[in-house]
């Protein structure tokens, strides 16, 4: 289908041209942000014609979507991320495919994730999802509980936190968005200083198709985008 092809390499070479303007403009180098492309929209065969264009790292919402695909994509070299919601009777097959989690937001289910890391005999990093605009509709953890929390899994030496993830408010516009970030990375930096050191606040994962360059400016590392990959297939 070289219809597909055409649309996907456009759009992903639009995308990275858009996430290096932005971080240019703020004095970061574009290779610090890592575009994490959401197939949660696609058949396994568009997200397989998303990988030939060089996106290597995939994301997810569901964890049987994320088994899936991973599963009929197994031939390809593609890094998995869980980027939604986890229960904890999903840990065991996620821990198997996922490469970062981006969704711990209890202490239970970090204690479910470190049984499985060590039965595996391997550790899981996972970033800790933070609701930072306070939406009652948004999963993740209030800004007060992200301290104790990370005390926790500080004592779980099979699980690596890497940073924060979080979604801005869905219908506030790409300035309230701008702000949303921006409260992450402050948090996040407040949290570097308190922190024991293995503990490692490194990623911010935040911004999707409408605001990824508000994210970029606010110091993403990592941008979860969905719809504009896709637009016009
Ligand atoms: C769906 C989803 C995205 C991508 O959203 P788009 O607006 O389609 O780019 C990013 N993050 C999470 C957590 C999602 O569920």
């Amino acid at each position: 289908m070289p219809h597909l092809a055409e649309v996907l390499e456009r759009n992903v070479a639009e995308i990275r041209g858009r996430i290096a303007d932005a971080a240019r403009r703020c004095g970061r180098n574009p290779s610090d942000v890592r575009l994490v492309g959401v197939t949660k929209y696609v058949t396994p065969e568009v997200a397989q014609a998303l990988v030939a264009t060089g996106v290597r790292d995939l994301g997810e919402s569901r964890p049987q979507q994320l088994w899936a695909k991973a599963a009929a994509m197994a031939e390809e070299k593609v890094s998995w991320h869980l980027i939604g919601s986890l229960q904890r009777n999903k840990v065991r097959r996620t821990v198997e495919v996922a490469k970062l989690i981006h969704s711990l937001d209890s202490a239970r289910l970090a204690d479910a994730i470190h049984a499985e890391a060590v039965e595996a005999g391997r550790s899981v990093d996972a970033l800790v999802e933070v609701n930072i605009s306070g939406d009652a509709t948004k999963h993740g953890v209030a800004p007060d509980a992200v301290r104790p929390l990370m005390a926790h899994v500080a004592g779980l030496d099979h699980l690596r936190v890497r940073g924060l993830m979080t979604m801005s408010h869905l219908e506030g516009g790409a300035e309230i968005a701008r702000q949303d970030f921006a409260k992450l990375r402050e948090l996040r930096d407040r949290l570097r200083v308190e922190m024991p050191p293995s503990i490692d606040l490194t990623e911010l994962s935040m911004g999707m198709s409408d605001d990824f360059e508000q994210a970029v400016q606010e110091g993403a590392t990592i941008v979860r985008v969905g719809s504009a990959l896709f637009r016009g297939l």
